[in-house]
């Protein structure tokens, strides 16, 4: 069972989630996987970033988190041993953050040790919730779990040594009784440096632990009733889908679904494991199950999900006509400044190449564009890169899609009929997703719109 920071924001919910869990022991033994509180990790980001300005606001931001984690704790178990430690804790904290302000540089890896407290301080609180109430507990640190390469920020992780280690690990407890409240989002290296799987992790991390004790179930707690339509934050009538597949579930989350990260499917699969979705503020409701063997959606698609901040560079020239291997020079060069390419189409007179990425990453990657085809340019190959921003990645997505015609015809007739212009489309052979790209002034109506044509 995983609970999300939005699970946990305040003492309130996190005796509700306490309950939750109790209530799930009662019928087998349970593994717990948490976030941090809601907001820590921005505000841990937040103070590191600030200490390396040498912008000593870091110094009341870690005092206002000092005093929201004890409140809390306090709250919850009362002043002791758990507030002791968690002291403890901020003052290493402090510390670390004293020394990035010294030096004035945080490097990924030391902005992946100060992201490490939000988790590590949650779960020590929430295990001694649990024991307190009768349900004994252990904070387990996922460090000595998850084995994973050095690329900080968004760490690999290494399955064959963490599945063992899982194994070794947390095999014990549940013989012994007891419930691991393990840290989300976090891992090492084998030298033991402190790595993260990237932002929203904590989702990936409970699939692999699910994985790891080849568990019954992964089940990830939030704040909605489970995976919907749209995001129910833009279109009202997004509705639960009771049943999605895991391919499905994948592109719905690679494509802005942010109720679960993309990779957490990655070990459910491995192992066969379903998924649910729950909510924590109405446990009653069934929520989503993502499995191999789910329903189809009687609708044509099964949803819709978008990407904002999205920009597009055009690659253009009637020298790339005909001549193998320019494609590959571009993504090449991409690659080499990492930047990140969430779509890409080229027409078949293989005029231009068109790729959208994260509106952050366009200017260096323009940058290294115009550096590494400079050639090209001088040979009149390539005669322009264009630039359009304040982009938004739209996706319709759904096993069913598969196969039947008329689906993208139906799209586009809807977007054309109410005056949404699309600026690039793609359709990968999956047949699963179909992308388009529209203004992200017009994000609003294009999900209402396409909403209402396939799923009201
Ligand atoms: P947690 O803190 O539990 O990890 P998140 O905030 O990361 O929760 O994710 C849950 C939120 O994702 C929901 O509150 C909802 O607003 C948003 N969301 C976006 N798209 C979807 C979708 N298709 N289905 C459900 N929720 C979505
Ligand atoms: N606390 C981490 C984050 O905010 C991980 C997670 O919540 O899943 O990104
Ligand atoms: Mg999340």
């Amino acid at each position: 069972m995983k609970f999300g920071g939005s699970s946990l924001k305040d003492p309130e919910r996190i005796r509700n989630v306490a309950a939750i869990v109790q209530k799930e022991e009662e019928t087998g033994p349970v593994a717990v996987v948490l976030s941090a509180m809601q907001g820590i990790t921005d505000s841990l980001i937040g103070a590191a970033k600030s200490a390396e300005a040498g912008d000593p606001s870091y110094r009341s931001n870690l005092s206002d988190m000092r005093e929201r984690v004890l409140k809390t704790a306090t709250e919850l178990v009362g002043r002791g041993e758990v507030t002791e430690s968690l002291e403890v804790m901020l003052d290493e904290l402090e510390e670390i953050l004293h020394g990035i302000e010294l030096v004035r540089e945080c490097s990924p890896r030391s902005l992946d040790l100060v992201q490490s407290f939000g988790e590590r301080m949650n779960c020590t609180v929430v295990a001694a919730l649990l024991s307190a109430e009768g349900s004994p507990a252990v904070m387990t640190d996922a460090r000595e779990l998850v084995r994973t390469d050095d690329n900080h920020l968004s760490a690999n992780v290494d399955f064959e040594i963490t599945y063992r280690q899982i194994e070794e690990k947390l095999g014990s407890y549940e013989a012994a009784g007891e419930i691991p409240v393990i840290t989300g989002f976090i891992g090492s290296t084998n030298e033991g440096v402190t790595t993260t799987l990237g932002r929203n992790g904590s989702d990936y991390s409970a699939s692999i632990m699910g994985a790891g004790l080849r568990a019954e179930a992964i089940e990830i707690w939030t704040d909605v009733d489970g995976v919907m339509s749209a995001d129910p934050r833009i279109v009202p009538n997004a509705f639960v889908v009771p049943e999605v597949s895991f391919e499905e579930a994948m592109e719905l989350s690679y494509f802005g679904a942010k109720v679960i990260h993309p990779y957490t499917m990655i070990p459910a699969v491995d192992r066969t494991i379903p998924v649910w979705i729950r909510n924590t503020l109405n446990p009653e409701a069934p929520g989503t199950r993502i499995a191999k063997d789910a329903a189809k959606s009687e609708k044509p698609i099964t949803g819709i999900a978008s990407i904002d901040g999205a920009a597009l560079i055009n690659v253009q020239g009637g020298g790339m006509v005909g001549m193998p291997g320019v494609a590959s020079k571009v993504f090449s060069i991409m690659a080499e400044c990492k930047a990140n390419i969430i779509m890409i189409s080229q027409a078949s007179s293989e005029h231009s190449i068109c790729m959208v990425l994260r509106e952050s990453e366009t200017e260096r990657a323009l940058h290294a564009l115009r550096e590494g085809l400079r050639e090209e340019v001088r040979a009149k190959k390539i005669q322009n890169f264009e630039l359009i921003r304040d982009l938004e990645i739209v996706s319709i997505i759904g096993d069913k899609m598969r196969g039947t015609p008329g689906i993208s015809g139906r799209l586009f007739k809807s977007l054309g009929d109410n005056e949404i212009n699309v600026l690039a489309i793609a359709q990968g052979s999956s047949e699963r997703n179909i992308s388009f790209v529209v203004q992200t002034a017009q994000r609003e109506d294009t999900l209402k719109t396409v909403h209402q044509a396939f799923l009201e």
